[in-house]
């Protein structure tokens, strides 16, 4: 029995890294996944609404994580010149004034108020992808092995 989970479990592993193996991946309600965590354990999925973005945590299986004792800060901005964002825990999920087009946003994620903090990038790209039609910042093509040799 107890076998059987391993090697099911070890399939799941197999499958998670090859999603991984990408730069940018999309969760379950095709926002952005950022990693929460460095073993693959927690995401955050990152989606746009009325001008905010909202984050989902998530589990290793994509499955929503009850938010509770969870910390996010959020700061955007150039290094010169960073600016904290107003980050609200609101109906489960995290809330962040969306940023200007093309800045980055750095996350600090603390699965506790004494967690060490994990950092995750997001660049809010708004171009749009000639291959996918989709905004850079949810678009999967260059994750596609696509080096043209040129
Ligand atoms: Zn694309």
């Amino acid at each position: 029995m107890k076998k059987k989970l391993l090697t099911i479990l070890g399939i799941l592993a197999l499958g998670a890294s090859v999603l991984a193996h990408g730069d940018v991946e999309l969760g379950p309600h095709g926002g952005r996944i950022l990693e929460f965590s460095k073993n693959e354990s927690l995401h955050g999925e990152v989606t746009l609404k009325a001008n905010e973005f909202h984050i989902t945590l998530l589990d290793k299986d994509m499955k929503a994580v009850v938010l509770a004792g969870q910390e996010l800060t959020a700061t955007s901005g150039d290094r010169t010149k960073p600016e904290k964002l107003a980050v609200e825990k609101k109906d489960g999920v995290f809330v962040v004034p969306v940023v200007k087009a093309g800045e980055w946003v750095i996350f600090q994620f603390r699965e506790h108020a004494k967690a060490k903090p994990i950092t995750a990038r997001l660049q809010y790209d708004l171009t749009v992808c000639g291959g996918c039609k989709k905004p850079e910042w949810l678009c999967k093509c260059a994750s596609k092995e696509n080096k043209s040799g040129k």
